[in-house]
């Protein structure tokens, strides 16, 4: 038994009737699906669900994409049974599905300025304030922004966690003066923040975990996102919330709270294209390090803050989506007035980083791959997963991947994108720090 705990399955498929002894396909499929095929075709669905998650935001603030929509509707068919036994064929959809997943996330971009404005750098205290307040987690801003309009004067509190961080440094969200603060750190703190803040609590979006009793009476769910005894707002109308808020009555005041910084938006950033250019030709800064994606509790994880306190004082870390609080905590201090910690925002910014990449392609007149760039994934969900595809897509080589290898990758996979794109797990941070730098 604990044998088959630690061997991988070949495979796993349990989709139609042939599946073997009723129970699941696990060595090859009875029609004769093979595991290579088994995990690309996982890997499909994975990627789709990560781009059908910015798709979701998208829609819903009124925009729609054919290309998309037929991207995901051939995707998911094509992992039907019996459909498609092609490997190089799914590693294609792989790669087209980073594409699509560029496309919808540059759409998500667009909508997300359109309302909210461009994102400029915002301090953001973490810690309560006096009063009743809201703590509001996940990647839905215009959620946010309809609760902001309609507890505007009710003398409630705003908060942010986890993936909602972000929030403050649009415009037309951080004008809401009772948009106070940040409460808690990633997606995976919340059982211990949710319990210690006596505040109502709204989940938009992943990731949310099932609540523990001591809360889930005071705990709120909006759009795709639903908890078993949680009650779901419709339509926006955060009236239930509202009143749970003013209900549970005042926080105190919290001492001593400390602040994290967010919001590079692409202008701000190229706004100092000019300096960094100058001082990357002098040599004062030798090297970009994109740190980011998802966090989560493993111990593996904590790799991430190891390297970024290893880096040395002449390279800048940007960063984004949850794998920021591993290290946002940390003064690295800045570069002749350049940040060395620059936080892009949501994992959806990715796109945000990529025009980054080529902005820099063409100050520096390099190819993506000859720029001083390192990207350093962590991933949790498949929302990373369809990124990774963006990533590949590009064909950004060199990079380096954890806290574990994607389980849907075998030995077949993995070879495919060690030889093609030279994707490297992590491994010791101060060895990968000397091994990229040399
Ligand atoms: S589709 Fe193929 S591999 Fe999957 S359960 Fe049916 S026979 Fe097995
Ligand atoms: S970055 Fe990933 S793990 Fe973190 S909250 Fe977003 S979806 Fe969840």
């Amino acid at each position: 038994m604990k044998k088959a705990l630690k061997e991988p399955l070949d495979m796993f498929c349990y989709q139609c009737s042939q599946t073997a002894f009723g129970n699941g396909c696990t060595i090859q499929g009875t029609c004769g699906k093979k595991p290579t095929v088994a995990k690309l075709q996982d890997n499909l669905i994975f990627a789709i669900k990560g781009i059908s998650a910015y798709n979701n935001l998208v829609n819903k603030m009124g925009h729609e994409d054919k290309e998309i929509n037929n991207f995901l509707t051939n995707g998911l068919y094509t992992t039907l049974t019996n459909v498609n036994f092609d490997v190089e064929n799914l590693i294609s959809l792989a790669i087209e599905a980073g594409k699509i997943n560029l496309k919808v996330m540059d759409l998500l971009k667009k909508a997300n300025i359109e309302n909210f404005g461009e994102p400029t750098p915002s301090e953001v205290e973490v810690g309560a304030k006096k009063g009743p307040g809201i703590l509001v987690t996940g990647h839905d801003l215009q959620a946010l922004e309809e609760l902001l309009k309609q507890t505007e004067d009710k003398g409630i509190n705003i908060y942010t966690h986890s993936e909602m961080l972000p929030a403050h440094g649009y415009p037309e969200l951080r004008k809401y003066k009772h948009l106070v603060g940040q409460l808690g750190g990633p997606w995976f703190d919340q059982k211990k923040i949710f319990s210690n803040y006596n505040v109502a609590i709204l989940g938009t979006t992943n990731c949310v975990l099932l609540p523990k009793d001591s809360y889930k009476n005071r705990m709120f769910t909006s759009g795709v996102t639903k908890l078993p005894d949680v009650q779901q707002i419709e339509n926006f109308d955060f009236t239930p919330i509202i009143n749970k808020a003013l209900e549970l009555g005042d926080l105190e005041e919290e001492k001593d709270k400390k602040t994290i910084t967010t919001g590079f938006g692409l202008s701000t950033i190229l706004s100092l294209a000019d300096k960094i250019k100058e001082l990357v030709e002098a040599g004062k800064i030798k090297r970009f390090f994109l740190v980011g994606g998802c966090d989560s509790p493993i111990p593996q994880a904590s790799y991430y803050r190891e390297f970024v306190k290893n880096l040395p004082s002449d390279t800048i870390v940007l960063t984004l989506a949850c794998g920021k609080y591993r290290f946002n905590d940390l003064d690295l201090g800045d570069i002749e007035g350049i940040p060395r910690l620059i936080d892009i925002g949501q994992c959806n910014d990715s796109i945000v980083a990529i025009e980054l990449a080529t902005a820099l392609c063409d100050l520096f007149e390099m190819e993506l791959n000859d720029l001083p760039l390192t990207i350093v994934l962590s991933w949790m969900e498949q929302k990373a997963a369809a990124i990774l595809w963006s990533l590949l897509y590009l064909d950004k080589k060199d990079m380096l991947i954890g806290p574990i290898l994607p389980a849907w990758a075998n030995e077949d996979i993995t070879k495919y994108l060690v030889d093609t794109f030279n994707l490297t797990p992590i491994g010791d941070p101060k060895e990968d720090i000397k091994r990229i730098l040399s």
